[in-house]
């Protein structure tokens, strides 16, 4: 059996995708969008939910860089102090005020600014037990953004 792509968690974004998407809820009273989906919305509280894809672009508001091992759980990976490997993490603002919390690709922080251009991608977070890839998604710095 050839090796898989599975997401880390169904729901969060389209996939297997050539052009994947995070999967949002957008309230049909008042218009807000929400990520990740809700059952009823956190503006209005009312339950008229419905999902939609979210833009793949969008400017990075706020970064870190994760320095050690977060805690396992809720941390799935399994890692040590020595495999561990320094990542950046942060809220990307999509257009209509959605904020995500996410994985970034860059650790570098002279490579990280606010207000950058950041673009969705998928990759690869770790091997599960079966031998499969487990897909994550992770925002990236658009080269020559703004
Ligand atoms: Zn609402």
């Amino acid at each position: 059996m050839g090796k898989k792509q599975v997401p880390i968690q169904e729901g969060l974004f389209t996939w297997p995708s050539e052009d994947p998407r995070l999967i949002g809820s957008r309230c049909r009273n008042c218009g807000k969008v929400s990520f990740p989906t809700q059952k009823s919305c956190p503006a209005c509280c009312l339950q008229d939910v419905e999902n939609v894809e979210l833009a793949k672009r969008g400017t990075l508001w706020t970064w870190t860089i994760q320095g050690f091992p977060p805690k396992a759980p809720p941390y799935a990976k399994q890692e040590t102090p020595r495999t561990f490997v320094p990542y950046g993490v942060g809220y990307v603002e999509l257009p209509k005020g959605v904020r995500v919390e996410t994985r970034l690709t860059e650790n570098d922080p002279d490579k990280l600014r606010i207000g950058m251009e950041m673009e969705l991608v998928i990759e690869k977070f770790m091997e599960d037990d079966a031998g499969d890839d487990v897909m994550i998604f992770a925002f990236k710095p658009v080269e020559g953004g703004a």
